[in-house]
This record gives C-alpha cells, structure tokens and sequence, in this order.
C-alpha cells in the first residue's frame, strides 16, 4: 500500500471558505446569492460551494471586462511589458504547481501526476505566448494604380472582450487555452468554467491579480449552462471562444449570431486508432491502450474507435486488454493510482450505460466491466470492447470515458471508409513500419490531428482543431493567436 500526499496548507485555507465570483478585480457573491457544491468525485463529498453566475453577474462581468479593454492599461499596454508579465504568471504558476496539481486532482478526479502535467502545460502556455505578445507583425502590400502611390499595410488588432466557455476534462489547461492568447493579443475576457470544475480557473484567477494583470481583464464567472449562455447572447462580448460537446457548439454557433460574434469551436471526437499488421506491435499496443485511457478517457482526441488489420487482431486485442487490466483505479492523491474516478456521477452513469448497451446488444468485453469499480465515488475500469458492429451506439457516439472498441479489418481502402465514417473529425492515428502506409492513410483521414506510430504527442506549439462537427477555428501555435485578433488594412496615398 502506498502512501497518499497530505494536503497542503494552503489547499486547505482555499477549500475552507465558500468561492465567489471574480469579476473586476474584486470577489463577489453572485447577484442572487445562489451557490452550488463541488464535489470529490473520488469520494462523493462536497469539497465547497461556490457562487452560482446568472446572466445579471454574466452582464457585470461582461461590463467590467468591456471597461477594462476600453479604458483600462491592458490594451494599450506595450507587447514588451505583456511579454514580461506573461512570462512572470508562467514562474508563478509553476512555484505554485503542486497546490493547483492538488486542487485540480481534488475537483476533477484524476491522479496528482497526471494533474502536475496539466499544471506544466498551464505554465508553459504563459510561456508561448510570451514570445508573441511581441511578434503580432502585420505585412506591406503593394498596390498597383496606374498614375497614383500608396502604402498599405496590414495590422493585428485585438477583437475586444472575449467569452471563453471551456469543459471539466482539463479545467486549468483549458482555461489557459482561452486567457493566454486573448490577453497576448490584448483583449480582455470573462472566462466561465464547467460547473463540475471551477477550482482551479478561479484560483489561477487570483495569480493573475497577484501578478500584476490590472482588475477587469480576466473575469472567472462560475456557473452552469444558462451563465454561459448568457455570455453567448451578450451584445457586449466580441468573440466566443469554446471548447465543449458538438451539442451545446451548435447552440452557441446559432446564439451567437444576434451580434454576429467571431466564434471558435472545439468540440466532440470520436477518433479512429488504426494498427496495420506490419506495425511494431508492442510500440502499437502501449499506444493504443494510452490513447483509449489517459485522463480516464475523458479526452476529445482519445483513440476511441481501435482498427486492427485480422492477421494481427487476436495479438492486438490480447496486448490492450492485458495494459487496461494493469491499470490502477484508485484515489487521485495515491501514488499507485494510474487511473482515477470518472468527473461526476452523470459522467459516471452514461459510461455505463453505453457499455452496458453493447453488451445487451452482442458485444463482448475483452477487458473492463459494465459496472462501478468501486462502492463509493465514480470509478470505472478502463474498457476494451469486441464483436461491435458500426451502427451500436458505443461505435458512434462520444462516450468520454475509458472505453474502446475494437473491430477487425482486411484492406486500406475499407479501414479508410470506416474511420472517416463519423460526423466528427478530431483526431485520428496510424501505425505501420512502411512510411508509405503511414503517411497515406494519415492523409486520407479526415481529422484535424493525424498520429503516426504515436498518440498524444502533443506542444503548444502545434495548432490544433476539428474537421466536419468538431469544430470552427484552430488553437496554439500562431495559427492560434490569429484567432484573437481582428486583420486590419491600412491604405495610405502619398500625395
Ligand atoms: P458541455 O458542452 O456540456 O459543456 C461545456 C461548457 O459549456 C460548460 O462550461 C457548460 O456549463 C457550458 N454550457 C452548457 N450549455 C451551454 C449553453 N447553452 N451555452 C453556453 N454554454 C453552455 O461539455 P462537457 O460535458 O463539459 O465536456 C465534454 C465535451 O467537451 C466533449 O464533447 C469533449 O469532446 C469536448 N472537448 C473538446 C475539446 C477539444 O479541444 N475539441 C477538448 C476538451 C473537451
């Protein structure tokens, strides 16, 4: 038995009073006095309450954002003291680390190590973008008027006050997707959690006031939907940045519309993960088992859907049922545990359900089960299932859990059709030795992110995003920034 991490003081003091809103600097209470609890989904208790946003708190926050890119020192700030400042949050977020790594294993569920990753790539994000607060650069565009000069050039402008709305998988990372590269570029932003995890955004909130980013620029607004929505339908916020379900992307894509908003969508998945029988399959295997279970498979890009060429499909399913039975289920805060409890018990029941479902309808698990793998809190064993036929449910819909299915087949041509045969295109991955293969079938798969003979390799410094019902727009890498920024021309006559 292994020994779990004591809390640390200053988890606890965060966890011993109620949170409230962080709107203009100041903590609030929400305007109507509601709160909701946050839960341990290891344990099922409530960690604290925390102030529940209404669309009145959504209209301060918004207010106060749009005051603050208007008047406030932010946007006129120079890029050189942006650059500096964001570099500075960076240091601070990683001497903080293992406070916001307990925080997030405490809200969210899953294990400290891999909490400590996402605080990493948190701290690094500040990083990046740190570099192109000052490299936002614009291009000289020659004109051609017969008889007349001019000089046009193009300028990145910041779009104004930004709605970032993000999901409870990554809960500080994907905070950090939205802030970073609106406040590298100069807007300001109200940023809404997921009600099931509003922790750590309101935590790295205080860091930011800490660090010297004037009151007013980012706002942390918890709450549920009806917050967000009314983030969606303000006329007062330029873009909505959001990262969540193809469901609510569509609602937010028609909401919007009132203003015409910029919108950028990062939305569901339901990746194919394709093993040809010339792959190394021990290389093939550990893949295939990390791209269906990390994060507890609560990841838009996991390797859901497993191909395996026939010949190798027995050898295959064996390798990935034997790495998803070597998987510790256990507590975030024990450092034997290498999976965790699933976010919420409505999480925890639609997993089920889905395996169940295919279970009732033929299926076989090679590995897992279809029920809880524990009395109390939401943990699940990490799932390996066979004998799926394209049409169940558990093939074509996004669980969002650690669940595979695996289906066998013969050709390139017939693999290629049954990967692409999905609304959503997010992610995808190949294994084979022959480059050719590889490469081919990389770009014959209609995803945003292609894996080749790896999965989840991933930086901030690569552009990622959906195909088809996955998603409008791109995020990191500069690609990523451009998203926050307006384009505008400039036409000067030299008389
Ligand atoms: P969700 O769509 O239910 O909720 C996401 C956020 O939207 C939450 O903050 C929620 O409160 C808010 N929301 C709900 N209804 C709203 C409305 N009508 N208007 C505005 N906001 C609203 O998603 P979830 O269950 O929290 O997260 C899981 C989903 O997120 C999965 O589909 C997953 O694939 C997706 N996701 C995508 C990426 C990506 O990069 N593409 C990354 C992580 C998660």
């Amino acid at each position: 038995m292994s020994e779990s991490s004591p809390l640390l003081p200053a988890v606890s003091s965060f966890l011993s009073s109620p949170q409230q809103l962080l709107i203009d600097g100041e903590r609030v209470d929400a305007k109507d006095g509601q709160t909701f609890a946050t839960v341990n989904p290891a344990t099922e208790e409530v960690l604290v309450q925390v102030a529940q946003a209404s669309a009145v708190d959504a209209d301060r926050a918004v207010r106060a954002a749009r005051d603050a890119f208007e008047t406030g020192p932010w946007s006129r700030m120079t890029p050189r003291d942006r650059s500096h400042l964001l570099w500075r949050i960076g240091d601070m977020i990683e001497e903080r680390a293992e406070e916001f790594a307990q925080l997030e294993s405490l809200d969210n569920g899953k294990s400290l190590a891999s909490a400590r990753g996402d605080v990493g790539v948190a701290a690094e994000l500040f990083r990046y973008f740190a570099g192109w607060a000052t490299k936002m650069e614009g291009t000289t565009i020659p004109m051609s008027v017969p008889g007349r000069e001019f000089h046009a050039y193009t300028r990145r402008e910041a779009i104004g006050v930004v709605a970032g709305i993000v999901p409870w998988n990554f809960p500080l990372t994907m905070a950090c997707f939205k802030i970073v590269p609106s406040i590298t570029a100069g807007n300001t932003i109200v940023l809404k959690p997921a009600e099931q995890t509003p922790l750590t955004a309101l935590r790295l909130g205080e860091l930011l006031l800490e660090a010297g980013v004037p009151a007013g620029v980012v706002n942390v607004l918890p709450g549920f939907g009806d917050a967000g929505a009314a983030l969606v339908d303000h006329p007062g916020v330029d873009k909505v940045a959001f990262t969540g379900s193809t469901e609510v992307g569509k609602k937010i894509a028609a909401a919007a519309s009132g203003n015409l908003k910029k919108v950028s969508l990062e939305l569901g998945g339901k990746a194919p993960n394709i093993i040809f029988a010339d792959a190394d399959l021990d290389a093939a295997i550990a893949g295939a088992a990390l791209a269906g279970y990390f994060n507890e498979g609560q990841c838009c890009v996991n390797g859901s859907r497993l191909y395996v060429q026939r010949e190798v499909f027995d050898q295959v399913i064996e390798g990935v049922a034997a790495a998803a039975r070597a998987i510790t289920v256990g507590d975030a805060f024990d450092p034997a545990t290498t999976m965790g409890p699933l976010v919420s018990q409505e999480q925890h029941e639609k997993v089920m359900g889905y395996v169940r479902g295919a279970v009732a309808d033929g299926a076989t698990l090679a590995a897992g089960s279809a029920d809880p793998a524990a009395d109390r809190g939401y943990f699940f064993s990490p799932t390996l299932i066979t004998g799926v036929t394209e049409q169940m449910a558990v093939q074509t819909d996004e669980i969002f859990g650690p669940v595979v299915t695996a289906i066998p087949f013969d050709t390139e041509d017939e693999v290629v059709a049954a990967a692409n045969n999905t609304v959503y295109g997010l992610a995808a991955g190949v294994w084979s030795r022959d480059l050719g293969t590889a490469h081919r079938v990389g770009s014959r798969l209609r995803a945003g992110t292609v894996w080749l003979n790896t999965w989840h390799a991933d930086d901030v410094t690569l552009p990622r995003g959906g195909f088809k019902q996955s998603g409008w727009g791109r995020e990191l890498g500069s690609f990523g920034l451009d998203d926050y920024t307006e384009l505008k021309t400039v036409i000067a006559e030299l008389r």
